[in-house]
């Protein structure tokens, strides 16, 4: 599977992934990783934020 965090695949997202989270707020932080919120909705968060249990190894 391509990686989707890293390289020029950013800069084909909007805003090159970079947003608010809307969990923690930070501002033009990079929003790479799918949350489930409490509604069932998928939404980008950052990497403070992303699910603990789908840690990914550098
Ligand atoms: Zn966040």
């Amino acid at each position: 599977m391509a990686t989707t965090t890293r390289g020029k695949v950013l800069r084909e997202l909007k805003s090159s992934g970079r947003g608010t989270c809307p969990l923690c707020g930070r501002t033009r932080i990079k929003l790479l990783y799918d949350h489930i919120n409490e509604e069932g909705e998928t939404i980008k968060v950052c990497k403070i934020c992303r699910p603990k249990k789908k840690l990914i190894k550098k």
